[in-house]
């Protein structure tokens, strides 16, 4: 699947009972959680509190952190101490000192280096920052009770104005909401917002994309730039408050429009086609395998041109249901079902050469597809869903939905797994190289400045194969059969070592000292494969990887904030330096991925955590880098 810019995840308002139950259930969590005493996780350290009160006391008195005279000098309001939780909390992540901005080498040091407020004019300026307004950790406790007593809210007037939000929400037809996280998610917000109290529980990886609503990303998505100004979390009083809920509805309904509106243009739809690699993969899987495909009834979510559509036609499906929610696509995908014979048609004499009409074009998103399909009728779900980095712009959750309402049991998935890779690179990924030599003048200033937004933004760029430096690892395999959409989030540790291809790295085991390899950050890629599950004739895969031919995904690069020099061998023990240095190179890397969906986009937040760890054991912990791709 082609990437347009950046969107939201679909609604559903299809499922009104299920939402009916699920947001039946907020009212009785909330009358649970009032019983359970939140634990205020400390700002700065591991320490927990059942109060606000008690946690600020403890940052006053062990982290120079006073939170109350802060909020004071800088006459923060609400709002204002509502960022300042988060600023700090993101800070301190990454082992900065919130005042000063030092970046220290672990947690162990920021504790040690934190002292009185220093500069209160440039802390200001940071909380003029609205991403700030986004939850840093996913439920934090403390931004919806540290002024809970100044404004002392009735707990009736909240519930009543949870269900003016969901009604409001709801009356946006045409949004689709594909399970209950959205609404749940922008209910979180303004239970953050208006100090409801909820369960303290962390998510996986404990943070939230820091970045979900900022400047950059949603300016990238034409037409929602307009609502962020709006868009400023003020909602005091109980109009204001759905007010902005109608704004956020608006805001996913626009950028669901700028999503299918770029699935409009032919380009897009020219770059997936003349991808061969991928066309390659979807044409064996649904022409080579005659048992499957002969006589079933099939599903193309998303189709397009039709072009899969046309192929299980062309594979001698009974019936295709080719749906689409471009609605210049959909009359796209007709006429072409049309004009070569295929449209499925009430009067039978419609084809126009030796082809059975059984393609059906039903415009819309898959969720709201109601009554068109007989629910479990389906024998093959066919579906290019993939984005960057394969989970960008959430359309893998359209695709499950679709199994979960209509797929017969047993019935098959194309494809039916996916799998997220990842190596280390070498200096040849990055931009260093190309601009240390421009016409023989040094350039190095630019490449180092793009290194640097590098280290906060994914690229999506081909890597060449050359410049993998490390062996490669799984960091998540999906089945597309039994998966939860849920475990679209995840968080996955894996191992990397330096790649043994050189006949020096060849005498490791001799305790040879190596020349290191720099590693300056790690690549991520994905495969879809056609399993014998359902291909039983001919299985297949499709593969984005550096090592095979190049396809429109490329690769997803994310870059580390300085490079790690890793080695098999031991360490200079004449040289000294920390692990990761060129005296003391890693042995091997570990990381810790988390790839979590953003609330109201269709972006993704990264999180990775990198530990280089020598061959005698000794480890060092580089901070925490987030990136957003948008
Ligand atoms: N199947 C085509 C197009 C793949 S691109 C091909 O292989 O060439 C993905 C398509 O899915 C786009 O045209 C997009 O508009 C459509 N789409 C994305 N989410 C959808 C949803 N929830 N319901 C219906 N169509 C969707």
């Amino acid at each position: 699947m082609e990437d347009p810019e950046t969107v939201d995840r679909e609604f559903n308002d299809e499922e009104e009972e299920d939402q009916d139950e699920d947001w039946g259930d907020w009212g009785a969590d909330d009358n649970e959680e009032e019983e359970s005493n939140p634990d205020f996780l400390c700002l700065f350290c591991d320490s927990k509190y059942s109060s606000c009160d008690a946690l600020f006391e403890h940052c006053s008195s062990i982290h120079h952190f006073d939170f109350l005279s802060i909020r004071e000098t800088l006459s923060l309001d609400f709002y204002g101490s509502f960022k300042l939780i988060n600023f700090v909390r993101s800070r301190v992540a990454e082992n900065r000192c919130w005042s000063c901005g030092l970046v220290c080498q672990s947690n162990q040091d920021l504790q040690t280096h934190l002292h009185e407020t220093a500069n209160f004019e440039e802390i200001k300026l940071h909380l003029d920052d609205d991403k700030y307004l986004n939850p840093f950790m996913q439920e934090d406790p403390l931004l919806y009770s540290f002024s809970q007593d100044e404004e002392g809210e009735d707990d009736d007037a909240t519930a009543l104005e949870k269900e003016e939000i969901i009604r409001d929400l709801r009356e946006f037809g045409g949004i689709c909401i594909d399970d209950g996280d959205i609404i749940d998610a922008l209910a979180s917000d303004f239970d953050t917002l208006n100090e409801d109290r909820r369960e303290g529980a962390s998510a996986s990886n404990g943070y939230y994309g820091m970045e979900n609503i900022s400047e950059k990303e949603i300016g990238s998505c034409s037409g929602a730039k307009e609502h962020v100004g709006s868009f400023k979390r003020k909602p005091k009083d109980k109009h204001l408050r759905v007010s902005f809920a109608n704004v956020v509805s608006k805001e996913i309904k626009n950028v669901n429009e700028n999503y299918f509106g770029a699935y409009s243009s032919f380009g897009i739809h020219r770059e997936m086609i003349s991808d061969k690699v991928r066309m390659d993969a979807y044409r064996q899987a649904i022409l080579n395998n005659p048992s499957l495909m002969k006589g079933a009834t099939v599903l193309d979510v998303g189709c397009g041109t039709g072009i899969l559509s046309l192929f299980a036609a062309q594979a001698g499906a009974s019936r295709v249901i080719a749906v689409e929610a471009s609605e210049k696509m959909a009359s796209v995908a007709t006429q072409v079902a049309k004009d070569n014979g295929l449209l499925w048609s009430a009067s039978p004499n419609a084809g126009n050469n030796h082809y059975t009409g059984v393609i059906k074009v039903v415009q819309g998103m898959v969720e709201e597809l109601d009554k068109s399909i007989e629910s479990h009728s389906i024998d093959v779900l066919l579906s290019e869903w993939m984005g960057y980095c394969l989970l960008y712009e959430s359309m893998l959750s359209s695709v499950l939905f679709a199994r979960d309402h209509w797929l017969k049991p047993g019935g098959a998935i194309l494809p039916d797994t996916a799998t997220i890779f990842v190596a280390g690179f070498g200096k040849g990924g990055t931009s260093i190289p190309f601009w240390e030599n421009v016409y023989g003048f040094n350039m190095s200033c630019v490449g180092k400045e793009l290194v640097e937004d590098a280290a906060q933004t994914p690229i999506v760029d081909l890597v060449d194969s050359h410049d993998i430096v490390t062996d490669a690892a799984v960091l998540q395999t999906f089945d597309l059969v039994t998966m939860k959409p849920e475990e679209m989030d995840f968080t996955a540790s894996i191992r990397l070592q330096p790649k043994l291809d050189r006949p020096a790295d060849t005498n490791a085991s001799m305790d040879l000292e190596q020349k290191p390899t720099w590693c300056h950050g790690v690549v991520l890629w994905f495969e879809t494969s056609f399993t014998s599950r359902f291909c039983r004739e001919t299985s297949t895969i499709l593969s984005t990887s550096p090592f095979t031919p190049k396809t429109h995904w490329s690769q997803t690069i994310l870059t580390f904030r300085e490079p790690i020099a890793m080695a098999a061998g031991k360490p200079n023990a004449k040289k000294s330096g920390g692990v990761g240095s060129d005296a003391c190179p890693a042995s091997s890397i570990h990381l810790r991925i988390s790839i979590i969906r953003a609330a109201q986009h269709r972006s993704i937040d990264i999180s990775l955590e990198t530990t280089g760890i020598a061959c005698d054991g000794r480890k060092h912990s580089w901070p925490v880098q987030i990136f957003n791709l948008s």
